[in-house]
């Protein structure tokens, strides 16, 4: 008997959902992230602690442990029933998984359930036009709740998860008579605010039920076609395809080194799904075929004239479907390449250089800096600046005033040295990598300014007459990679090292975890300092390339020499 279809393999791939029912090899160990395991811990104490709240807050409320006492619960029509058993569908073809069930009145056949999920996340923005029904854990039920103005639900991908996984749990609800006649699901961010969404008719066309009913029906189908390969009465019925979901699956090792193999049009990144059934049903079924195409001939189809009897190239009906499809092109070269290429003349690459220079580098925690690093380059000798690296760290508390206090002290210092070279007549520039992250972290950090602290208006006159320079805008604009222009990327095309065998952002909220506290690992910190210093480094070093190897890389406009498309 096939394995029932869950509420998240609703937004999951589909070759996931044949795989996870039997994959036709062997398949390797899951990618163990220490990033992944960290929002999953994260996630799973969000959910006990709103669970914890929604009991403490009702009497009435009963936590269902289970799947009689769920059923004995539903039965008896419990106001709030939480953290119930998997619910089954009559037919148990679907199972659903939710946190909660809220009792929302009756039905025809009895009491009316809607689903409630918890997620780790944010479930709206600011959306003018928009409203959503909001409430609280204090108060679980529609009835309770009052339409908030200008807010929508987000499309991120782990907002529609949840919504669809809602709609699943609806159908299921459904198929036992106890579905709310409304058809309404509840979402709780996590901040602990309480949505609710209407998942019948067109509010929410990301996951309401007729959205749901459609790609539920086409996993059902995927089950059914499995179901016949097992019995060895036909083909595995999917096959892998590169898209977003892909590195954080158990199978990527699997469908990765396929896709290797193949060198298949789906690895070139940022392509959609319909953009790569498009490439495919012109010829273009590998990178190499892609980096053939001309990017120029791409970028002039949508104002070329197509003839019925005129020759034409595959360059000439993709470029009128696909959107910058030029873009894709060089990024496709740029994999066949084995290596970054120039977007723009020699004589035109490169970074502005001064004779001091200053490479900043901030770490965060939860929208909260803790530290911040600089490195300092001295073309010349000015009095009172000393080349080498410096760090400034609060480890103890992390909050608003420890924020602005760490801030004070890295800007005073910061600010000497801007100071002392004005003051010989050398000229001083500051770098960051994505500039944005740092502007937000200095903003947020004289959001209320100490006494003797920078204010907004320093920083603001500090930026109207510095050379604060933003390395991600500058090699974005030069330097054509195959996936995304990230510092490490960029960096270790120049040849710079991490001392971290796993640098990154996120690895280094894992470590901060440890740092933090008088009791925090002296070997986390150690690490995070390193780690920070390490990326000013690398900013330097991306400079000094620009500045010098990367004149040397092939231009992306040159097209090498791969094959050209069958
Ligand atoms: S690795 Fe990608 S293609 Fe393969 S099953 Fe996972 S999501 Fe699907």
């Amino acid at each position: 008997v096939p394995r029932p279809l869950r509420g998240d393999e609703i937004s999951a791939c589909v070759h996931r959902v044949a795989l996870s029912r039997g994959a036709p090899e062997p398949v390797g160990p899951p990618p163990d992230s220490p990033e992944q395991a960290r929002r999953r811990r994260e996630a799973d104490q969000h959910r006990r602690a709103t669970l914890a709240r929604l009991g403490q807050s009702h009497a009435a409320a009963v936590v269902a442990r289970g799947e009689e006492a769920t059923r004995e619960a539903l039965d008896a029509g419990r106001e709030l029933v939480l953290s119930p058993s998997p619910l089954y569908d009559r037919d148990g073809e679907r199972v659903a998984v939710v946190q909660a069930l809220v009792r929302v009145g009756r039905n025809d056949s009895g009491f009316a359930y809607a689903p409630l999920l918890v997620k780790n996340a944010e479930v709206v923005e600011a959306a003018a036009t928009r409203r959503i029904l909001r409430g609280d854990l204090a108060r679980p039920w529609p009835s309770e709740a009052a339409y908030a103005e200008g807010l929508g639900t987000r499309g991120s991908p782990s907002v529609v998860r949840a919504g669809l996984a809602l709609a699943h749990a609806t159908r299921v609800l459904e198929s036992r008579g106890l579905a709310d006649p409304l058809r309404r699901g509840a979402l709780v961010d996590r901040h602990g605010t309480l949505y609710w969404v209407e998942l019948d008719g067109d509010a929410y066309p990301r996951f309401s039920l007729s959205t749901y009913d459609r790609l539920a029906e086409e996993r059902h189908g995927v089950i059914e076609a499995h179901r016949r390969w097992s019995a060895g009465e036909a083909s595995f019925p999917t096959s892998p395809y590169w898209h977003r979901q892909c590195p954080e699956c158990p199978y990527v090792t699997l469908c990765e080194s396929h896709l290797e193999a193949g060198d298949d049009v789906s690895l070139t990144r940022f392509t959609s799904f319909d953009q790569q059934v498009l490439l495919r049903e012109h010829g273009i079924a590998t990178r190499a075929a892609l980096a053939a195409l001309d990017p120029a001939r791409a970028r002039a189809a949508r104002n070329r004239v197509l003839r019925p009897e005129g020759e034409s190239r595959p360059e000439d009906h993709l470029g009128r479907a696909i959107d910058k499809l030029d873009e894709l092109i060089f990024r496709a070269r740029a994999h066949v390449a084995g290596s970054p290429l120039r977007v723009r003349a020699r004589e035109e690459t490169g970074c502005e250089r001064a004779d001091v220079e200053v490479d900043v580098d901030m770490e965060s925690y939860h929208d909260r800096t803790y530290l911040w690093g600089a490195l300092v380059t001295t073309g010349r000798d000015v009095d009172g600046v000393d080349a080498g690296f410096r760090s400034f760290v609060e480890w103890d508390d992390l909050d608003e005033a420890s924020e602005a206090r760490v801030f004070r002290d890295f800007w005073r210092w910061f600010s000497q040295v801007e100071a002392a070279t004005r003051s010989a007549g050398a000229s001083f520039a500051a770098y960051c990598f994505w500039a944005q992250a740092e502007d937000s972290a200095m903003n947020r950090a004289v959001g209320r300014p100490l006494e003797g602290g920078p204010t907004r208006a320093d920083l603001d006159a500090f930026r109207a007459r510095a050379r604060w320079v933003d390395l991600h805008e500058v090699a974005r604009r030069q330097i054509q990679t195959e996936g995304p222009a990230g510092l490490k990327v960029l960096a270790s095309a120049a040849g710079f090292n991490w001392r971290d065998p796993t640098p990154s952002g996120e690895a280094s909220m894992t470590w901060f975890e440890e740092a933090r506290g008088p009791a925090g690992s002296p070997e986390a910190r150690r690490r995070l300092l390193e780690y920070n210093e390490d990326d000013c480094r690398a900013t330097r070093a991306l400079r000094e390339w620009l500045n010098g190897p990367a004149r040397d890389l092939a231009s992306r406009d040159e097209p090498g020499a791969p094959p050209r498309p069958r």
